[in-house]
């Protein structure tokens, strides 16, 4: 290790214990304090610490980082990435251009989902894995696609180059058996039974190098099948280039995508815009180089949300389209122009330094798993203000216990190493609520004291795609 490494992995040990040190002092004090105190001088005292503890965070956080740039893995990060991306790519052009489509075993799948944008790529990508896990070519049938009428060609590449007939000598729906030539696939929803090839599911051929490259598999593998996916067209691809330039999207940027209207107090909760800039203001604290100017691109379905960002917040430079958020509305959603619009706006999403979003939404969801295929890892590249990363219709997926846990207030959960444990949600405040399935109790535990645990699953290994 270089000298560099060593000193820094040892000052980073002593800040931990210091943070400690000033933690405990600092609460004790406030202890000792509380019946002399004013409410005026609690609050106060509160405020310093804060700040304070705020500081030490940041300075570990940025000695991590300059560990990791320190630690001689980083080409070895660059190279690992890319090896794996382009043996991928290259399993599914294979899966997806046999060399006799009249023989080849096929998974139908139909573009006809009734839901939004970042949903039915979803629902494609859920296909396309069931695809990849039974070795069958996935067609895609799309014409009369909600978002238009000619389908997911008007927008995107193909699928498949050479093979896109759905016709075979016989036919099944799901699961079929193996031996019929088509099979058709329903949505996720109503799917039985469950495809074990659709997430968390990934390959376990390729979980051993994943989990070493990356801090969350699961989405390092939908952003592939993404890449994989949306290809774009010419067309597409000259409007996603002439979009960021007369936008002026250019790194450093913070991506914060707003969800609003029809998901507001039936699927979400409203969130100002002011608590995703506190987000974005601890981002760019962070940084070690101070950026001249801190800009930031704002997706949304209400227009009014960039104009208040740029009347609230006049010190940042804020971009965005209000028109492309106009085409979003209800109203206009299932039209050419908003499907442009929606595109757009998760590419440059994909594109940030660091997303501030909402996980409940799958467009927010769509571009951080497109932002995997951007960087070796990505997967700390977010602030969620909702949920924690999810699959939509995912298979059953319990964590497990790493430390632990002996509840210490009213509505904590006990844990045990090694208990199984369905997470219901983080709350961003030290702790998670789930449920001990030991146990079968439901409460709230300290997030640090679980692992998400890779699902390997085997699926077929490939081996005429050269390593
Ligand atoms: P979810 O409902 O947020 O989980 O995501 P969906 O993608 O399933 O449906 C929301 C749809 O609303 C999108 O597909 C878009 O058509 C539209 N929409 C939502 N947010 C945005 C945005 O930031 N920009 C644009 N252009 N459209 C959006």
């Amino acid at each position: 290790p270089s000298l560099e490494y060593e000193v820094l992995r040892r000052r980073i040990r002593n800040n931990v214990q210091e943070m400690w040190y000033y933690m405990n002092a600092e609460l004790k004090k406030l202890k000792k304090n509380s019946d002399a105190l004013t409410n005026g001088q609690v609050e106060n005292y509160v405020e310093i610490s804060l700040k304070n503890i705020w500081e030490h965070k940041k300075s570990l956080i940025m000695d991590i980082d300059r560990l990791t740039k320190a630690d001689g893995y980083d080409a070895w990060r660059e190279k690992e990435a890319k090896d794996l991306s382009d043996l991928v790519q290259r399993r599914f052009r294979a899966l997806q251009n046999p060399s006799d489509c009249n023989k080849a075993k096929k998974l139908i799948c139909s573009l006809n989902k009734g839901c939004g944008f970042g949903c039915q790529i979803h629902h494609v990508t859920y296909c396309f894995l069931v695809a990849y896990g039974t070795e069958r070519t996935l067609i895609l049938k799309s014409k009369g696609w909600r978002y238009h009428k000619e389908g997911w060609e008007s927008v995107f590449k193909p699928v498949s180059d050479t093979c896109t007939s759905t016709s075979g000598t016989s036919h099944a729906n799901w699961p079929g058996d193996p031996s019929k030539q088509v099979l058709s696939l329903p949505i996720v929803d109503t799917v039985y039974p469950k495809p074990k090839f659709q997430p968390p599911s990934v390959p376990a051929d390729l979980a051993h190098r994943l989990e070493r490259l990356h801090g969350h598999p699961l989405v390092w593998w939908v952003g592939q099948v993404l890449k994989y996916l949306m290809r774009p067209h010419d067309n597409t691809k000259t409007l996603l280039d002439y979009s960021k330039e007369k936008l002026g999207f250019k790194k450093p940027i913070v991506g914060i995508h707003v969800r609003r209207t029809d998901k507001v107090g039936t699927e979400a909760a409203y969130h100002d815009i002011d608590e995703y800039m506190v987000k974005v203001e601890q981002y760019f604290d962070q940084l070690e180089t101070k950026p001249d100017v801190k800009r930031v691109f704002i997706a949304s379905d209400d227009p009014k949300v960039i104009t208040t960002a740029r009347n609230r917040y006049p010190n940042y430079e804020i971009i965005g389209d209000p028109e492309i958020a106009e085409t979003a509305s209800v109203a206009k959603r299932y039209s050419d122009s908003s499907l442009r619009g929606i595109i757009v706006d998760i590419h440059l999403l994909s594109l940030s330094d660091y997303l501030v979003c909402t996980f409940s939404s799958q467009v927010c969801r769509v571009a951080y798993e497109l932002m995997q295929t951007h960087y070796p890892d990505a997967y700390d590249r977010f602030a969620s203000l909702d949920d924690v990363y999810y699959y939509g219709g995912q298979n059953s997926h319990p964590h497990v216990a790493i430390l632990d846990h002996i509840p210490r207030r009213s509505g904590e959960l006990e844990l045990k190493v090694g208990d199984p444990v369905d997470v219901q949600g983080n709350h961003w405040d030290g702790y998670s609520k789930g449920r001990n399935t030991r146990t079968n109790t439901g409460g709230l535990f300290p997030s640090f004291k679980i692992k998400n645990p890779v699902e390997a699953v085997e699926f077929p290994k490939y081996q005429n795609v050269p390593l």
